[in-house]
């Protein structure tokens, strides 16, 4: 097996493993006999959301399936035949449509989120984005990230589970959304030190995003370019360069139109949702027996906590088309083959040693660009 196979194998192990137990955790809990959590207990559709939820991302990071398309089908049928098995009568379940609705909802909102995530733009973007892709799977591949963040994550959900209660359909207050912010802030904390810690060190080392062998020592030519000792893969300086963030009024062009975008697409939903809400009552008039009367709105008429799942999973749906919408605008700010990434000077006329050089503007470190050299360096 040649070296950058048995890094993949070495990377996607863990989410391999995690897939499997969740799997296995999951159907054993939507198949325990009886288990009934009672009307008045926690919104058990917002449950389904976020435990199907999760099903495609680690289906997608265990990497067994390469298209996006199909890790969202398979999750969808696996949802589906979860839900219908638990009409097997010695169970003492029942499938419910709500259920499988929530279940669906949850797996389309994370497939757009993986979408929103994906490598956008051209050969000096995905570069940039390579390197931080490499960092995620490195510190993924090992346990002791899986612990730490395991640990931060349980630890900060104390308080939701005191607040459980508060999680029924009609009951999510005020106390219960902080303690939901702060879950997630302080995991993103802590994931932020791990992730700056390894940061340091890959660029520190040049790591190979193949093989993950250090690339420090090497020759690189003018355009920056040299080739892996250990894997023999094509290298560019270009992907170890320190990340500059564009200055705020940059980022504040590129950010401004994903933002109404996504504020006019919030309000266009309210609209629809109270345009729903006048219809629902002319529908319902007809008599709840009627059978014109559809079944979306029965379901509606019975199911506040699946309403809740609905507009908790449009609201994720509206920032993954916003968050991708603003990463392709970024890309095409990071793809400027001649700017330089933090204050946009031309760099054609500066000086490079060996393929690198500093911005004489603001000092920022740039590699020259592999457009240049004219070859296709990225896969990924
Ligand atoms: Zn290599
Ligand atoms: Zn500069």
């Amino acid at each position: 097996m040649d070296k950058a196979a048995l890094r993949i194998r070495r990377v996607t192990f863990s989410w391999r493993a995690v897939f499997v137990m969740y799997a296995l955790v999951l159907t054993t809990a939507t198949h325990w006999p009886r288990l009934d959590l009672g009307p008045s207990g926690p919104n058990d559709k917002l449950i389904h959301l976020f435990a199907f939820g999760l099903m495609p991302l680690l289906l997608w990071r265990s990497r067994w399936i390469a298209r996006l398309g199909l890790v969202f089908l398979i999750s969808l049928l696996w949802a589906t035949l979860d839900e219908y098995s638990q009409s097997i009568e010695m169970l003492h379940r029942w499938a419910t449509w709500q259920d499988l609705l929530a279940n669906v909802l949850g797996i389309t909102t994370m497939s757009l989120w993986i979408w929103a995530m994906r490598p956008v733009g051209g050969v000096g973007n995905r570069m940039r984005l390579a390197l931080h892709n490499y960092i995620i799977e490195e510190i993924f591949s090992q346990w002791r990230a899986w612990a730490v963040l395991a640990g931060v994550f349980v630890a900060c959900a104390v308080p939701l589970i005191a607040l459980w209660p508060m999680l029924t359909p009609t009951g999510i207050t005020g106390p219960f959304y902080l303690a939901l912010i702060i879950w997630i802030f302080t995991t993103f904390l802590i994931w932020s030190g791990i992730r700056r810690a390894y940061y340091q060190s890959v660029l520190k080392h040049r790591d190979c995003f193949s093989c993950s062998e250090s690339c420090a020592d090497l020759f690189y030519d003018d355009f920056g370019r040299s080739r892996c000792a250990n894997c023999g893969c094509d290298v560019h300086l270009a992907y170890w360069l320190e990340s500059a963030s564009p200055r705020l009024a940059v980022f504040l062009r590129l950010a401004i139109i994903p933002v109404v975008t996504s504020i006019v697409m919030l309000i266009a939903g309210f609209m629809l949702i109270a345009a729903t809400a006048l219809a629902y009552d002319k529908l319902i008039s007809l008599g709840y027996g009627s059978p014109a009367l559809p079944r979306l709105v029965r379901i509606i008429g019975t199911e506040k906590a699946l309403m809740q799942a609905v507009d908790l999973a449009g609201l994720f749906m509206v920032f993954a088309l916003a968050t991708r919408h603003y990463r392709t605008k970024l890309a095409r700010f990071y793809d400027q083959p001649y700017r330089c990434r933090k204050c946009g000077h031309d760099l054609r006329g500066t000086p490079t040693s060996a393929g690198a050089g500093r911005c004489g503007e603001c000092g920022q470190h740039f590699a020259r660009s592999p457009e240049l050299a004219g070859a296709g360096y990225i896969e990924q």
